[in-house]
């Protein structure tokens, strides 16, 4: 087995274990295997290995590797999004997990009528109130969701802060949730995904009811950011 074959592999039992001793079913958090700065020949490989939802962070890389890659992949779109390159990014991305304002939120939606196409959106929340993060500010969230029509915005994402402690990563993690809970209730809506969990602390993600896991590392290996 490749590198990738076996990271792969590692990535789905962990997953299966920490959904085990939640007390979830097995198939109530997805991974989206995040191949941003690999190549498409890797993306192949998680491919045929039964990988179907890769994440990239940046719209170029998605148009470059989309076109070449079989046609059935569940493109997700994790990175921060500038409005000009919307169109590009609905035209390739059925999932995109970060709406971080209600401007860019209002772009998405008109350009995906005009292209007729549905993505599912997540709004993305900087829990932990980190300066250099992007993400809207929980307070916002109730106000950009009013704006969204369902069943379009299906949940929230996050990033917890590097190096953050078990307990820090419960914290925000826990707090997406929460923030979800209590933002579905107050709006009657349903918003059933919660993009959380990376390499590092997808573990804890899962303990704490994420439905989509974003990890890239554990299965590609580390990135080289100098090409
Ligand atoms: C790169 C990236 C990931 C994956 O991170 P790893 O630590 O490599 O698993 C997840 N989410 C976002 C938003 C990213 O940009």
């Amino acid at each position: 087995m490749s590198n990738i074959e076996t990271g792969l592999e590692s990535v789905n039992n962990r997953l299966a274990e920490a959904l085990e001793k939640a007390g979830r079913k097995p198939d109530a958090a997805r991974l989206v295997a995040v191949s941003k700065t690999f190549p498409a020949e890797d993306v192949k490989i998680a491919y045929e290995a039964g990988q179907r939802a890769f994440g990239e962070n940046k719209v170029q890389e998605l148009d470059a590797k989309a076109p070449v890659l079989p046609q059935d992949i569940e493109w997700h779109l994790i990175g921060h999004l500038q409005h000009n390159k919307v169109r590009h990014a609905v035209t390739h991305a059925a999932w995109i997990h970060s709406i971080d304002s209600l401007a860019l939120l209002q772009r998405v939606l008109s350009i995906s009528k005009e292209l007729n196409v549905s993505p599912n959106l997540l709004l993305e929340v900087n829990v932990s109130g980190e300066e250099s993060k992007f993400g809207m500010a929980p307070d916002d969230v109730a106000r950009t969701l009013e704006a969204c029509p369902t069943p379009l915005c299906v949940g929230l994402m996050t990033i917890a802060p590097l190096d953050a402690s078990e307990s820090s990563l419960h914290a925000v993690f826990g707090g997406l949730r929460k923030l979800r809970d209590k933002t579905a209730e107050s709006l009657g809506i349903p918003l059933p995904e919660l993009s959380m969990g990376m390499s590092a602390d997808f573990p804890v993600a899962v303990a704490e009811g994420a439905t989509l896991i974003r990890v890239g590392t554990a299965i590609f290996g580390h990135r080289q950011y100098n090409i």
